[in-house]
């Protein structure tokens, strides 16, 4: 008897360009836009119809006619695309996409921690980075990206603490520049957190000349050594001012060297390496895994089945208010 073997139709390999054509005419079929994160594969930016950071996309969404949004990105990131645009249909090539930066705030922890520092006497304003929950931003008076953080920070009273969650290293790197007191939530995003420090300083000995480039989210032993620290699209924008062909060390998701790279193809980029906190070798997980769970398989999927989908939620209402006021306005 012979046994045959059934392979699962995620697993079959499909031709990458039939893919992108089959994508390309169901967009149209089914009246979508693509939105795609600077983080996720090359292909995944190629098919979109708008690619950015955090803050971009947030805004891109509300402006597309079209009736359906497919989101390549992170779970937060369709759920803020939802909440801003209520009447779209929001779906995501893969629901399971999170992060473990929005994961390291509950949000059930924080109302407790909030309660907490009310019943000690703390009067302050809750301050979130994008990435979390829709459920913690409906407990936060602003929401920032890297992108606009000192912006809002000015917004909040001089005479009120902040509180910022979730990621200690941007709050830490934007109380030094804001010169605001922070209570920073011990999160950390884990793609930044493994930049190895000392793979950083041999790879700028070297390539003498080169250029570091490092996302706030990077620990503080990161960010000393950086020429520049900025989000996404400040990284854009500064490689595309620089006429002089040069390296740059990018310490920030592997894949942003996808846009740096079209944007201004005559310089040189090198991701800077990881490494592993179990064993300490140098690795690759300055991909983020989440981020990666979309393909293009799975967005021709979520286009043809019409789901997953983000659903609104009754908290979305309250995170409506925060979001609009702190990213629209
Ligand atoms: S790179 Fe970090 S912050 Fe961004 S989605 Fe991945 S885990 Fe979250």
């Amino acid at each position: 008897m012979t046994l045959t073997v059934l392979t699962p139709p995620e697993l079959v390999e499909e031709d990458p360009l039939d893919l992108m054509d089959e994508i390309d005419a169901l967009k149209k079929e089914k009246d979508a836009v693509i939105l795609s994160h600077f983080y996720v594969d090359g292909d995944l930016q190629e098919i979109a119809d708008f690619t950015g950071d955090s803050l971009k996309l947030a805004r891109d969404a509300t402006t597309v006619t079209a009736g359906t949004i497919v989101f390549c990105g992170v779970h937060f990131m369709g759920e803020s695309a939802k909440i801003l645009s209520p009447d779209k249909r929001v779906l995501m090539p893969d629901l399971q996409a999170g992060c473990s930066l929005a994961d390291s705030c509950p949000a059930d922890k924080l109302a407790a921690y909030q309660q907490e520092l009310r019943a000690k006497g703390h009067d302050f304003q809750t301050v979130a980075y994008i990435n979390t929950t829709a459920a913690v931003k409906s407990l936060c008076d602003w929401i920032v990206t890297s992108g606009n953080a000192r912006e809002i920070i000015d917004r909040v009273p001089a005479d009120k603490e902040i509180l910022f969650v979730p990621d200690q290293h941007l709050g830490r790197y934007l109380s030094e520049v804001t010169g605001r007191k922070m209570i920073l939530w011990p999160g950390s995003c884990m793609v930044h957190e493994v930049f190895s420090i000392q793979d950083l300083l041999r790879a700028k000995r070297n390539n003498p000349g080169s250029i570091i480039l490092a996302h706030p989210e990077c620990p503080h032993s990161i960010l000393e050594h950086a020429d520049m620290i900025g989000g996404t699209e400040k990284m854009r924008q500064y490689v595309a001012s620089v006429k002089e062909p040069t390296k740059f060390l990018v310490a920030t998701e592997a894949n942003m060297i996808y846009p740096l790279q079209k944007l201004a193809p005559w310089h040189e980029y090198l991701p800077v390496p990881g490494i592993m906190a179990s064993t300490g070798e140098t690795c690759a997980c300055n991909r983020c895994p989440h981020m990666a769970r979309n393909t293009l398989q799975k967005v021709r999927n979520c286009l043809r089945d019409g789901k997953p989908e983000i659903e609104w939620q009754p908290y979305f209402a309250k995170a409506q208010d925060v979001l609009r006021r702190s990213l629209l306005k």
